[in-house]
């Protein structure tokens, strides 16, 4: 990956966060992102890291003092699309809302049984949701997809 290669997809990256962090409500967060040129720096992070082969960005979240740090695998995103950029980043910034869920499950078990497909789960059904929000509302109210919605019933 040559240094212009390296900043286009840096630039991208920043654009979309810079847009969705204030989306999502996460002002309060100290968000920091790192952007790793070595596919094998990368791989070589930690357990999940080792778990995941061809994993293109992580996120560790200190989610008690709302800090996070966002890793990207710098070739891995190379060639990407904007909107897999975009899918990219909010599925990583989804994961700070669920970070405390793993940890909650690792100490209660004592041994670590934790299953990270669970919040991959949670994680990508969120990203989604909240993706499909962005094309949702910017068709104009009369356009937006509507559909009759049976709850909602009078109390007796
Ligand atoms: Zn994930």
């Amino acid at each position: 990956m040559t240094d212009a290669e390296y900043e286009e997809v840096k630039g991208q990256l920043h654009q979309i966060i810079n847009e969705w962090h204030p989306a999502l409500g996460l002002g309060w967060w100290d968000i920091s992102l790192e952007h790793v040129r070595d596919e094998g720096v990368f791989d070589g992070g930690d357990d999940e890291a080792r778990r995941n082969p061809g994993c293109v960005a992580r996120t560790q979240t200190q989610w008690e003092y709302l800090q996070a740090t966002i890793t990207f695998c710098m070739p891995r995103l190379h060639g990407r699309t904007y909107e897999d950029l975009e899918e990219i980043m909010l599925h990583e910034l989804v994961h700070m809302f669920v970070g405390e869920m793993r940890d909650c499950m690792r100490c209660d078990c004592g041994v670590d049984k934790f299953d990270v497909k669970h919040e991959e789960r949670v994680v990508t059904q969120l990203t989604k949701a909240f993706g499909s929000t962005r094309t949702h509302f910017e068709k104009p109210r009369a356009n937006r997809e509507a559909g009759p919605f049976e709850g909602g019933k009078d109390a007796a």
